[in-house]
């Protein structure tokens, strides 16, 4: 029997209509230069939306062209998620933090055609803009000095007078749910970026996903503070969930240090924020060197991006009352794909446990857990295999690549490496390639770090697998020391000792002033390898 509903496509255009309308007074915040809060309503961000996707059909936008963002989050780039997958071009969000080089490659690969660019980042497009073949406009905004961006063949133009004149509302096109939305490289932490498409219908259902009461429970009543980038996997959905919604914008534009979001929060009181656990550890060592700051209107913070340290939640919860609670996910996935909600009747120390773990998956993910073999493995909690996972925000292939290594028979390898527990609570051990495995045997460098980090003289910890004769390879761990702190490796041996197999206490350490980031702010283990590699570590062995 066919089924009598309505085909109504899923679209991100359906998302914007019901934001400007029905939640027309909530609000977009942007942090500014001078400390002050610019506000716009999602009426007014419609009407500019609406202004920018005809300027981008007038300078020669056409069907999937890509239009690329070089921007912090504000209320430009909110109106450039609304207007440009709306008009059915493709949004290909560009991560500032990339290399020059990386930059050139991504942007060239996606073959972007207009560059919308924060005047504050103008001088790194300038730089690269010569190698970007296939660019024809560059669109700033902040009212800079457009001099330096401009070259022949590329129409250079302030984005204000690009959306000038321009009429408010836009006849937005029924489009294919299945047609691409958006596009996000992978950060490369492990190799070379790669690019996911999102679909329209993928971005709809992961933003309800994120909307959810067992998601990131997104109500009118919200005001949702988005540290994440708006580059990084689609700032894990906040925008979109919050026109759906109709919770407030609350946007750090680049004023990403502890001082001015702890500011930020005190003032916008938002309720909801989303950011990686290195902004919430320089956010809670600012907290606690700086008493007197009220952050107290944070009922949900997600977290996620790497493994947030037990400690960061504890502080947070006992200290300053607000829940971190930890998500799993990548660019692949949209990226939300697990978020860790212990139920109501789990308390005490399970309660932390499950807490700490990388959560269930939400509805519309399911994960399974493969191991060496390619043989399916129990959600024991006990068993390790790589997980792989498969749903409607997931991707199945890479734009233009095909890497038939990262799927299998329907499902996206992630990479990652853990267990799954009888309730389906996920945790991991390690990337794949990060993996330590000793004398034949696992060693967890994830669950190394998180107990490092829990270390009061310590600020950061990472530890890696180096070459040894004997077992192959041994864990070797990397620590940061709180200023003025004084611990030997011997004392943090032994504050581990009893806390994993004693197969697993490294015997190689070193202390070094900063652990090497990611674009993404993760610990790169790669270049911490090749350190290694090079000798240029101070590594005592014990
Ligand atoms: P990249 O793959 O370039 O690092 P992503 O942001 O897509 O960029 O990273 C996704 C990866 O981040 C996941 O595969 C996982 O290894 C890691 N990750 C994400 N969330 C968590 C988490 N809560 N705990 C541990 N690792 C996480």
């Amino acid at each position: 029997m066919r089924s009598t509903m309505m085909n109504v496509p899923l679209t991100t255009a359906a998302i914007l209509r019901h934001g400007e309308r029905v939640h027309a007074t909530a609000r977009v915040r942007t942090l500014q230069a001078d400390g002050t809060i610019r506000t716009g309503t999602f009426a007014e961000v419609g009407r500019r939306s609406a202004q920018l996707a005809h300027a981008l059909r007038a300078c020669g936008v056409d069907g999937d062209d890509r239009v690329a963002t070089l921007m912090w989050n504000n209320q430009e780039h909110v109106e450039a998620y609304c207007a440009v997958p709306s008009m059915g071009a493709v949004l290909h969000t560009l991560n500032p933090r990339l290399t020059p080089a990386q930059l050139v490659y991504v942007a060239g690969h996606a073959d972007d055609r207009v560059v919308i660019v924060d005047g504050t980042l103008a001088p790194l497009l300038a730089a690269i803009l010569p190698s970007l073949d296939s660019v024809h406009t560059v669109v700033v905004t902040g009212g800079v000095d457009l001099g330096p961006l401009r070259r022949e063949g590329v129409a250079v133009i302030g984005y204000e007078e690009f959306l000038a004149g321009h009429p408010e509302s836009y006849e937005w096109p029924e489009l294919g749910e299945f047609s691409a939305a958006a596009m996000c490289y992978t950060s490369g932490t492990t190799g070379n970026p790669k690019g996911v498409a999102y679909s329209h219908r993928s971005t709809y259902l992961h933003s309800m996903a994120a909307c959810a009461a067992d998601g990131l429970s997104v109500t009118g009543d919200d005001a949702i503070l988005a540290i994440v980038p708006m580059f990084h996997a689609n700032a894990w959905g906040l925008v979109y969930a919050a026109l759906m919604a109709g919770a407030d914008l609350v946007m750090p534009d680049r004023f990403l240090q502890a001082e001015p979001l702890v500011r930020l929060i005190a003032e916008a009181r938002p309720t909801i924020a989303g950011a990686v656990p290195t902004i919430w550890s320089d956010v809670l060592n600012y907290l606690d060197a700086n008493p007197g700051h009220d952050v107290s209107s944070l009922g949900l913070v997600a977290c996620g991006g790497s493994a947030v340290p037990l400690h960061l939640m504890q502080a947070f919860e006992e200290k300053y009352g607000v829940r971190i609670l930890q998500a799993w996910g990548m660019t692949e996935t949209s990226p939300l794909a697990a978020i860790a909600r212990p139920p109501a009747t789990v308390t005490g120390e399970e309660h932390w446990s499950l807490r700490a773990s990388q959560g269930r998956p939400v509805a519309g993910v399911e994960l399974r857990l493969v191991d060496d073999e390619g043989n399916e493995v129990p959600h024991d909690g006990k068993s390790v295999g790589e997980i792989q996972v498969r749903g409607p925000w997931i991707t199945g292939a890479y734009v233009g690549d095909e890497d038939a290594e990262k799927f299998d028979d329907g499902w996206l390898r992630t990479g990652d490496v853990g267990r799954i527990d009888e309730r389906s609570f996920v945790t991991l051990t390690d990337r794949a390639k990060d993996v330590i495995k000793s004398g034949g045997e696992w060693i967890s460098s994830v669950e190394l770090e998180l107990l490092l980090a829990g270390h009061p003289d310590v600020l950061e910890a990472t530890v890696i697998g180096v070459p040894d004769e004997r077992w192959q390879e041994r864990p070797l761990a990397a620590i940061v020391l709180r200023e003025g702190a004084e611990v030997s490796p011997a004392e943090l041996r032994a504050f581990l000792e009893g806390k994993v197999a004693s197969w697993w206490l490294p015997e190689r350490w070193c202390f070094i002033p900063e652990v090497p980031k990611t674009s993404v702010g993760k610990f790169d283990k790669k270049m911490l390898r090749a350190q290694h590699a090079e000798g240029s570590l101070d590594v005592v062995a014990i």
